[in-house]
Order: C-alpha cells, then sequence, then structure tokens
C-alpha cells in the first residue's frame, strides 16, 4: 500500500479507487470516515496503518499457528495418556510443563527473529549464544508462571474420570463450573487451545526485547500499541490503539497476564506493539505498569561480538 496512486485524490470518487490490499474490514472502515466527511488524508493515513496492522497480525499468525498447535495437541495427548493411565500425575505436570516450556520458548524466539529481521541486525538465538540463553530464561520465567494452571487440568481430567455426565456427579464439589453445558472434553480442549495461545505473549515479549535491545540505549525509544481491526477488538485495545507509551508506562505485552490484564480476550489478544524513536503525531496513552527486561541489552550486545 506505498503507491500513493492507491490512494484515492482530491476530485476523484471513491469508486475510481480499487482497494486491491486491502482487507475487506479496512475497507469498511476507510468508506465509513469517507462517508461521516472525514478529512480523506487523514482518513488514509489510518486506513494505512489498520492494514499495516493486519499484516503483522497475519504474519504473527502464520509464524505461530504450528506452534500453537504443537502446545494444543501435546497436552491433549499427555490428557489422554493421564486418562488411560499410561501416565501419572507427576508425569503430567512435568512433560505438559515441557511442552508448554518448548512452544513458549520457539514462540519467543520467533517475535525474537522478526524484530532482528525488522531491525536489519543479526541476532543469534542458539542456546550457547547469549541473547539465546537470555531469551530462554525469559520463556523458562514466563512457562514457570503457567505451571500451576496444569495442577487444574489435572484437577478437571480427574473430576470427569466417572464419566456419569452433569447430572451423574451431585457430590456438592461439581457445582464450579457455573452450569457450563459443554462436557468436560470439550472445556478441556478450549484450555489447551489457551494455553497453545501463550505462544502470542512469548512472541510478542521477545519481540519487544529484541526490537529495545536492537534500538540500543542512544535515544529514548516509544511504544505505540497497534489493534488488528479485523480482530474484533475489546474495549481495552481498541482505546489504546494507535496509543505511545514508553517501556516505563507501557500496560503490559499483548496476550499477557490472563484474561482482562492487557485484553478482555486475554491470551488471544490481537494487539501488537511498534517500538519507534519518534511518535510522530500519536497520542501518549494512560499510563500502566511498565515492562522491563533485565540484562537483555547487554546479553544482545555481546551475543553480536561474533568471533570474541
Ligand atoms: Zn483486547
Ligand atoms: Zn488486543
Amino acid at each position: 500500500m506505498d503507491s500513493p496512486r492507491r490512494y484515492p485524490r482530491k476530485g476523484r470518487s471513491l469508486e475510481d479507487w480499487t482497494p486491491r490490499d486491502l482487507a475487506p474490514s479496512v475497507w469498511t472502515l476507510l468508506t465509513a470516515d469517507l462517508t461521516a466527511g472525514a478529512d480523506p488524508e487523514g482518513a488514509v493515513t489510518k486506513a494505512r496503518s489498520a492494514v499495516a496492522a493486519h499484516e503483522r497480525q497475519e504474519k504473527r499468525d502464520t509464524k505461530l499457528a504450528p506452534i500453537e498447535h504443537r502446545i494444543t495437541t501435546g497436552l491433549g495427548a499427555l490428557a489422554n495418556k493421564v486418562r488411560n493411565g499410561a501416565i501419572t500425575h507427576p508425569e503430567f505436570k512435568d512433560r505438559g510443563t515441557d511442552v508448554l516450556r518448548t512452544g513458549i520458548h520457539e514462540g519467543m524466539k520467533a517475535g525474537a527473529e522478526q524484530a532482528a529481521e525488522e531491525e536489519d541486525v543479526p541476532v543469534d538465538l542458539t542456546a550457547d549464544s547469549r541473547y539465546g540463553e537470555w531469551i530462554f530464561g525469559e520463556a523458562d520465567a514466563l512457562t514457570n508462571g503457567q505451571q500451576r494452571y496444569l495442577v487444574g487440568v489435572l484437577e478437571d481430567i480427574t473430576a470427569e474420570e466417572p464419566e456419569m455426565g452433569d447430572e451423574g456427579g451431585d457430590e456438592g464439589d461439581e457445582e464450579e463450573g457455573d452450569d457450563e453445558e459443554e462436557s468436560e472434553g470439550d472445556s478441556l480442549d478450549a484450555r489447551f487451545a489457551l494455553y497453545g495461545a501463550q505462544a502470542v505473549a512469548a512472541f510478542e515479549t521477545g519481540y519487544l526485547a529484541t526490537s529495545i535491545a536492537a534500538g540500543g540505549d542512544d535515544s529514548q525509544q516509544y511504544v505505540i500499541r497497534h489493534t488488528d481491526m479485523s480482530g474484533d477488538p475489546c474495549s481495552l485495545c481498541l482505546d489504546r490503539d494507535g496509543k505511545a507509551y514508553t517501556t516505563d508506562t507501557l500496560p503490559g505485552i499483548p496476550g499477557a497476564g490472563g484474561f482482562g490484564a492487557t485484553c478482555m480476550g486475554g491470551p488471544r489478544c490481537r494487539c501488537h506493539l511498534e517500538v519507534v524513536d519518534d511518535i510522530g503525531d500519536a497520542e501518549m496513552g494512560v499510563p500502566g505498569d511498565g515492562v522491563d527486561f533485565p540484562g537483555a541489552a547487554e546479553a544482545f550486545a555481546a551475543s553480536l561480538d561474533f568471533g570474541e
């Protein structure tokens, strides 16, 4: 969408303009703005940034789909093994944690690689590079934060064992699920899919840490939050779309922290972050808790010193 010929010009009607590269939702947004009498230049700038956000989102989806799939199916397979007694509960916890750690590590590396590619700097993410080690440590910390939920999964598997359906087990404790109509199997699958979506926060963490580390300390860097309009964003994400933050004020990383933390959709957040030196016309967003990546810049710089 870089060629000016693709934008409507003054005095030409919209119909003359073919929206070749526009996602339908972006096209709807643009025509709605123009119909409502918005300044065409502003409306096009807005549409252009919406296209960029959508493309970035699709790129992330493509990279994360196989990773999410491995987490989801990996945990599902382990749940089956618990059900038929092939593995014990502690083994489920250990192996489930390994599945998660691997997926989160892969997601984080994918984000780091994309940032390095955009910043046009080399990045060494192998286990014996300083930065590869730093990324692994971060992935491990994120995994540990999730591990306790695997205990909850085990409890649910144990609860479903009598196979009596919802009516059968009137033993008092079973009421917690708020009368969910879906079977335990369905709700477990949904939970495994949410574990798969942990790769999103991992990706954005790797992306942000690497973008900042690659930018060096020479200038103040800002982080602009973007949402993908085609993803039906929640009010939190919509409100923060296009707003600028510093690392000290950024209200969390997309997908991280659970439901309602940075997004009502929790790990399914379809927002991403952009690191810039200059915020242009962007407004500063309402400050949040900020993010911190201790040791990332040093590890990144050290991993660039090849041949030492
Ligand atoms: Zn959201
Ligand atoms: Zn979001």
